[in-house]
Parts: structure tokens; C-alpha cells; sequence
């Protein structure tokens, strides 16, 4: 799992650097492999290939380019247990889940783009105009690593349906699925130039694709803070920068929903992929007078998740994915108890019986109030708050008080009055008692939490430039 070259043009090419980037593995706090740190000139060597491929690819049919997908949607498939497996080891996520969501999303997003790209009406009347939609050019990708295949369908499949070309970063934390990935692109025979990879750091790479002038659209998952630095850089050439940023997503429970039935789904969801899902629903916002009840419900849901070793089927909460990021969320613990907030379970101190790893205990913190940083700082990590209300009101202005806007949900008996409340939700996701998933349904932020939308149709015109013809 050493990758020594990037792949840029149709070919594995040695990145100008020489110097590799180690991936370590969380459980083990070992290092199980390696990618090329690219550099500005990696940058432009693969901007330059993709737009010499960005005639060529805009000019395929758009039947003949979600093809094209489909094939890698079937290799991701082909090779699920494998990449499962390999997000595993480089992320922590447990592997039933990384079978079902890094991978099952990711051919999803893949079949999802083709299905979108190949029936969309590019061209439309509206008298006296025509309206022609058509791709940017070369996109560029940045990516984090909580859902290293998942986040580079909703970009890379999504861009090259629409006609653009792509020059993709990956994290540089997980990057081996996105190596794995690039084979079966490889493997599906696409045009030389029309997909690349530059991996290496950030502040490097990521940079150099954000200011590039030959960059038409810049498209960034991650968080919020480095948001606004690839929005400063990208403001030079004024490209078009797509942002999906951080969340502190809540869960509204109202005073008609069923606590018992409510709390375990709503601990569960907060601690998917270890608690590090933008869009996990992290604040459970509840009425005072069921607080006692509701804390009691998720001590015990918490209490009872199986932590350790995430490639064991029985595994429930893996490793966090970095040191970094488990110091940071053991300091989150305890200054939102610093602050005031109320441990109801869970704790900043170590697993006893997990002394390797990156491993934080399921927390839950009560008595949050919009004074305490706990309430409104996105933490990425298996901890979550409650918050009280007193009246319907108070429910939803606790909701919006965040600088946040990425998902929410609702839970309560009487689904009109719970999509009252939805409504008043600002976030770009608001699910109903559980809501179904629907891998069309557009993604995105309100606030900071971004400004564009990913997947289905509105996933495909983020991708598409506008020209209207007067005729
Ligand atoms: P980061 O913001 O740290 O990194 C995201 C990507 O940006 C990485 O590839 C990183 O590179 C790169 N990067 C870092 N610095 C720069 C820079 N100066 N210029 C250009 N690129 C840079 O996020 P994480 O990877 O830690 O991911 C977690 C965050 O992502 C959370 O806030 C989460 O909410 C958010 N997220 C949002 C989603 C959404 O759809 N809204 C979905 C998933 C996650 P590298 O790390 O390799 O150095």
C-alpha cells in the first residue's frame, strides 16, 4: 500500500517531489502505507492534462460519458470488501458500516451521476432564449477523509457527467481508497486527462489548485475554517468555489415523540463513523421536562456501544481517525465541563483495555447552554450534547443558534407538526422521524456550514455553467 506516483494524463507519473506522505493506521497506530506529497508543478502538470482532455470529454455524448461511470460503479462494487476493509484500516470506521455507507454511497453517487447525466435537459427553450447548460472545464477536487470515496463520488462523479474534467486531492490521512479508486477509473478506460490525482499536503497542493488560473470551478469538502482559506485563494481568479463545510446538526425532539423509542436512534446516528460525519445530528435538543428521562435513555444507548477494534464485525465505535483529532476531542470533553456541561457518560479519560489506538469513550454532555462552546463548535468525535427547552419557540431558536446550517432532524407523534418545525429549521437537510435516505435529494449548508449542493440534479448543475442565447 506504498503508492509511489501520481496519475495525471492516463498514467501512474513520478510526482517532482519524491517525498511520500505516511498513513497510519488508527487502531494500530501503525503505518500501513504511503502516498506521493505532491507539489505546484504536480499541480500543473495534471491542470494542463485535464484541459487538453476538456474538449474532447465535453464533446462525448452524455450517454456515452455515464457509461463510462457505470463502469467504475461496477469496479467499486467488484472490489467492495476490499476497499471496505482498506477505509477501515485508514479512516477507524467500523466494517459493517464501511461495506454498507464509504462504499455502497460511493457506487450509489457513481450510477446516481450517470442516471442524472445522461437524461438531463442541457438545452431549453425560454422564448426568445435558448438556454444552454455546459460544463466549466477543469475542476478542481478537494477532499477530506471521513468518507474518502463517498466525498470524491459526490464531486468527481457528478463534474465529469456534466463534461468537466477533474484534478483531484485527497486527504492526505486517507488516501489509499482514493489510489484504489483511481485504478478502477483507470481500469474503465477513461480518456487520458479527463481524471487526475495529485495527492499530497493541503497547504500545498490544495493551495496551488485553489489559486490555479487554468482552474475553472474549485470544489472543497472540508471544514469550515479551511473553507475560507481555499475561498481567499480561489478569490484571485475568481473561479467559481463550491463549499460543503462542517456541521453541528441537531435533533429536535418534541414533547409528543417516544422518548424510549427516540434516543437509542438518536445516539446511534450522532455516533456514525465514530461521530465523525459532517451531517451527524450531534445536539439533542428535548423539552426540560423530559430531560432526566432522556438522559437516562442515552447513558444507556451510549453505555452500551461496543467500542474497539473497527474491522470486528461486532464493533459499533472505532478509533478517531488521527492523535490529533482524539486530543482534540478529549479537550472538547473537558472544557464543555469546565463550562458548566453535565457528563452523563463517557469522559476524556482512556479505554483501560484499549491502550493502542485512537480511541475516545461515547460521551454524552447535558445541561448545554448556547454559552458553552460544546453547543456550537463542531467537536468530530463520539460526543453529544443535550439541550433543553421550554416551549416550541425555544425549540427551534436553540436549533438555529449555531453559525451552522448542515442537516437537522425532528423527531415527534404528529408528522405535520414535526414538518412545521422542519421548515423553520435553517439547514440544508431536514429528516422527519428517521426520514429515508435518498441519494438524489440535494446536499448542502445553510450558514457556514457551505454554499452549494451536492448529488442529483442539483449535484449535476453545480457542475454546469449557464449561457443564454437570445435568438
Ligand atoms: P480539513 O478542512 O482539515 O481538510 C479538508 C481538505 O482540505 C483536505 O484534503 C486537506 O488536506 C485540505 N486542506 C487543508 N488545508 C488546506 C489549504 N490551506 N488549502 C487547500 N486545501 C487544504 O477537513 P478534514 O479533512 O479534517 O475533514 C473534516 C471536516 O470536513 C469537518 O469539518 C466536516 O464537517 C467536514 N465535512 C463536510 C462535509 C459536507 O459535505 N459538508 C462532508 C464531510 C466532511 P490535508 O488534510 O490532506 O492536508
Amino acid at each position: 500500500m506504498h503508492h509511489r506516483h501520481l496519475y495525471i494524463d492516463g498514467a501512474w507519473t513520478t510526482s517532482t517531489s519524491r517525498t511520500d506522505i505516511d498513513v497510519i493506521e488508527p487502531a494500530t497506530e501503525k503505518v500501513i502505507g504511503s502516498a506521493p506529497g505532491g507539489t505546484p508543478e504536480d499541480v500543473d502538470t495534471a491542470v494542463y492534462a485535464a484541459r487538453r482532455a476538456f474538449t474532447g470529454w465535453a464533446g462525448t455524448p452524455a450517454r456515452h460519458r455515464a457509461a463510462y461511470l457505470r463502469t467504475v460503479a461496477d469496479g467499486i462494487e467488484r472490489r467492495g470488501p476490499e476497499l471496505a476493509e482498506l477505509i477501515t484500516r485508514e479512516v477507524g470506521t467500523p466494517i459493517g458500516f464501511a461495506r454498507m455507507a464509504q462504499v455502497g454511497l460511493a457506487a450509489l453517487a457513481f450510477r446516481t451521476a450517470a442516471e442524472v447525466g445522461e437524461s438531463y435537459p442541457y438545452e431549453q427553450h425560454q422564448a426568445p432564449s435558448l438556454l444552454i447548460r455546459e460544463p466549466f472545464g477543469v475542476v478542481g477536487a478537494i477532499t477530506p477523509w471521513n468518507y474518502p470515496l463517498y466525498q470524491v463520488a459526490a464531486k468527481a462523479a457528478y463534474a465529469l457527467a456534466a463534461g468537466n474534467t477533474v484534478v483531484l486531492k485527497p486527504s492526505e490521512l486517507a488516501p489509499l481508497s482514493v489510489f484504489a479508486l483511481t485504478g478502477i477509473i483507470d481500469e474503465a478506460g477513461l480518456p487520458a486527462g479527463v481524471f487526475n490525482l495529485v495527492s499530497g499536503v493541503g497547504a500545498v497542493v490544495g493551495q496551488a489548485l485553489a489559486a490555479h488560473p487554468d482552474v475553472d470551478f474549485l470544489s472543497f469538502t472540508g471544514s469550515t475554517e479551511v473553507g475560507k482559506t481555499v475561498s481567499r485563494a480561489a478569490a484571485g481568479t475568481v473561479k467559481r468555489v463550491g463549499l460543503e463545510l462542517g456541521g453541528k446538526s441537531p435533533a429536535v425532539l418534541l414533547p409528543d415523540a417516544e422518548v424510549s423509542e427516540v434516543v437509542p436512534r438518536a445516539v446511534a446516528a450522532a455516533f456514525l463513523n465514530n461521530g465523525q460525519t459532517c451531517c451527524a445530528l450531534t445536539r439533542l435538543v428535548v423539552p426540560r421536562a423530559r430531560k432526566e428521562e432522556v438522559e437516562r435513555a442515552a447513558a444507556r444507548a451510549a453505555g452500551a456501544m461496543r467500542v474497539g477494534d473497527p474491522l470486528l464485525p461486532a464493533t459499533q465505535l472505532g478509533p478517531l481517525v488521527s492523535a490529533g483529532q482524539r486530543d482534540r476531542v478529549r479537550r472538547h470533553i473537558q472544557r464543555a465541563q469546565g463550562q458548566g456541561a453535565t457528563l452523563i457518560t463517557g469522559g476524556a479519560e482512556p479505554l483501560q483495555d484499549l491502550p493502542h489506538g485512537y480511541y475516545v469513550r461515547p460521551t454524552v454532555l447535558s445541561d448545554v447552554t448556547t454559552a458553552m462552546d460544546a453547543q456550537h463548535e463542531e467537536i468530530f468525535g463520539p460526543v453529544l450534547v443535550i439541550e433543553c427547552y421550554d416551549d416550541e419557540d425555544e425549540a427551534v431558536t436553540l436549533a438555529n443558534a449555531t453559525p451552522y446550517g448542515l442537516a437537522a432532524a425532528v423527531w415527534s407523534a404528529d408528522p405535520d407538526r414535526a414538518l412545521a418545525v422542519a421548515r423553520r429549521i435553517q439547514a440544508g437537510q431536514v429528516e422527519i422521524n428517521g426520514g429515508g435516505f435518498n441519494p438524489r435529494a440535494p446536499f448542502g449548508g445553510y450558514k457556514q456550514s457551505g454554499n452549494g449542493r451536492e448529488h442529483g440534479v442539483l449535484g449535476l448543475e453545480e457542475f454546469l455553467e449557464v449561457k443564454a442565447v437570445q435568438l
